[in-house]
């Protein structure tokens, strides 16, 4: 079994062809769906295949630690679709975050981060590097200067996540690189919000991009995984031992998921970001909302960044309710259609109010910094159509 030369050339073909057609390895069968290889190892024909392949002089699969077929054909269309050589696939996106910092650094060395990411991000940048010799500086992502100022010598890498989690603000991938490479650091992004569709960090500077596939990739709220890309060198410097040895690989089944998931998700993406963009214009002006946050609207505050760098706007958007708290309660308890839920990237719309969930570990005035007001929501929009969903959101406004 081997893949086709007809679908090694599928990076000739355009974004949405290639999220359908990218890294099949089609089976002895011909099927036309990818194949689920539910298999932990493989045999060998004899004693002297086995050697070889242990020797890596036979390529082919050892272990599903180390690779599988159907994740294979997962990282394939990954990499095909962000433009980078290579790609591993994780078991969450924790998992892919974690790697692609840890697979860098080694005691003594310092990480910069910014300080609005993913609580969990946060969470092993701060307690979990430190832990290990690994030193750490938060920055104020969208403030050039204090990159600048952070960067020490031992700086090894940068982590940031644009547009970032909840507060939507956009950070310059092109100039923070730069501030990287200048300081011999890669730079590490984390693209979940902004998804492969409309932001491509690697052709804007990044060493590394990362996932969690269990949002837009996966797409229909069923299974984690994550994801590594970036130059073979990277990923074979870095990542592939890592995983390898240490094991926080992606399961067959998980990847199969995500395989099918990569079919829709310029269709999903597209259709959920329209319908961000048609709740952004029915809110923005609601008397009860205090201030609105939507990448691709001209009253964001990093309008001129989003234009450079991304090609959509966002699939999540961020608003004030007024009231603080109890407003914001008020309105999440209100709503019949919107659920509430701590997910995002899903077909179905998922409501979180950051500052008691995801953001509640915080102190209140790193929440401040953050821009994580008591009233702020932050809606992921899904499939369902867009006049339900303003129906719904303003029928929970006038409860408020
Ligand atoms: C969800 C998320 C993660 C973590 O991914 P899991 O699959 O839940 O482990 C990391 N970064 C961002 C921006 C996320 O939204």
């Amino acid at each position: 079994m081997s893949a086709s030369a007809k679908n090694n050339a599928a990076s000739k073909y355009r974004p949405e062809t290639r999220l359908v057609q990218s890294g099949i390895l089609r089976s002895q069968f011909g099927e036309t769906s990818e194949a689920l290889f539910l298999t932990q190892g493989y045999v060998y024909d004899n004693s002297a295949q086995a050697e070889a392949r242990f020797k890596g002089e036979d390529p082919g699969y050892q272990y599903s630690r180390f690779a599988n077929p159907t994740v294979s054909m997962f990282e394939r269309r990954m990499a095909e679709f962000e433009g980078a050589e290579a790609a591993r696939a994780t078991a969450t996106g924790m998992a892919a975050v974690t790697l692609a910092l840890m697979g860098q650094v080694r005691a003594g060395d310092h990480v910069v981060a910014s300080k609005a990411i993913f609580g969990s991000c946060l969470y092993v940048v701060e307690d979990y590097l430190p832990r290990y010799g690994v030193t750490s500086t938060l920055v104020n992502g969208t403030n050039l200067d204090e990159w600048r100022a952070a960067m020490r010598p031992n700086t090894k890498t940068c982590f940031i996540e644009t547009p970032t989690n909840p507060g939507l603000e956009v950070l310059d991938i092109a100039e923070i690189a730069k501030i990287a490479h200048s300081a011999g650091a890669t730079l590490v992004v984390d693209n979940v919000f902004s998804t492969p569709l409309w932001q491509s960090p690697l052709t804007l500077g990044a060493d590394c991009v990362v996932y969690s596939t269990t949002k837009h990739i996966d797409g229909q709220g069923r299974c984690l995984g994550g994801v590594i890309l970036g130059s073979q060198k990277f990923i074979t410097d870095h990542i592939h031992t890592f995983i390898r040895q240490t094991g926080p690989s992606m399961s067959p089944f998980n990847a199969w998921v995500m395989l099918k998931g990569l079919e829709t998700l310029a269709v999903r993406v597209r259709r959920q970001t329209d319908t961000a963009a048609t709740v952004a214009v029915a809110l923005a002006e609601h008397p009860k909302i205090s201030r609105l946050i939507y990448p691709g609207r001209p009253d964001h505050p990093q309008a001129a960044i989003v234009a450079k760098q991304m090609r959509g706007g966002s699939t999540l958007v961020a608003f004030e309710i007024k009231g603080g708290k109890k407003g914001a309660f008020k309105f999440q308890d209100g709503l019949k259609l919107v659920r509430i839920s701590n997910n995002l990237g899903d077909a179905k719309s998922l409501i979180t109010h950051p500052a008691t969930t995801t953001h509640q570990r915080l102190k209140p005035e790193q929440r401040t910094e953050l821009g994580i007001t008591d009233g702020m929501v932050r809606l992921s929009v899904g499939l369902e159509h867009p006049d339900d969903l303003v129906e719904d959101l303003l029928a929970a406004l006038k409860a408020v």
